[in-house]
């Protein structure tokens, strides 16, 4: 899939996340979620939107993986039809609250939503 051009800090998801901590941990401290269950099972594809750079399986890695495309993607914005859904993968992982997690992070970070999902 093409993820499109990666933002200029791509080893980790920012300048500030070495003061906030990994990805990962954030989210298993917000939502008792581990994304390291993730499987790469890609059963998540159902979920593509119009627009998304990643798949939600590929958000996940990247989080896991502690990368800025987890916070500068696209997908992370097009999610919004997942939020208000108690949604469970394969692996059992509460998508929404997952993506909410990635979303505040995101903001916190300064990573700012597309104009067209401007909040
Ligand atoms: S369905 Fe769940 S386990 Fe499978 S790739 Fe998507 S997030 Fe990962």
């Amino acid at each position: 899939m093409d993820t499109g051009p990666e933002p200029s800090n791509t080893s980790t998801a920012s300048p500030q996340s070495s003061r906030r901590g990994p990805l990962r941990a954030i989210i298993l401290a917000s939502t008792g979620e581990d994304i390291g269950r993730c499987t790469h099972c890609d059963l998540c594809e159902k979920y593509l939107q119009p627009g998304m750079d990643l798949t939600i399986g590929e958000l996940m890695q990247s989080a896991t993986r502690d990368e800025g495309r987890a916070l500068s993607s696209r997908t992370l914005w097009l999610a919004d039809d997942l939020l208000g859904r108690a949604l469970r993968c394969q692996a059992g992982l509460d998508i929404a609250s997952i993506v909410l997690v990635l979303q505040r992070e995101a903001i916190e970070r300064g990573y700012e939503p597309p104009p067209e999902n401007g909040r």
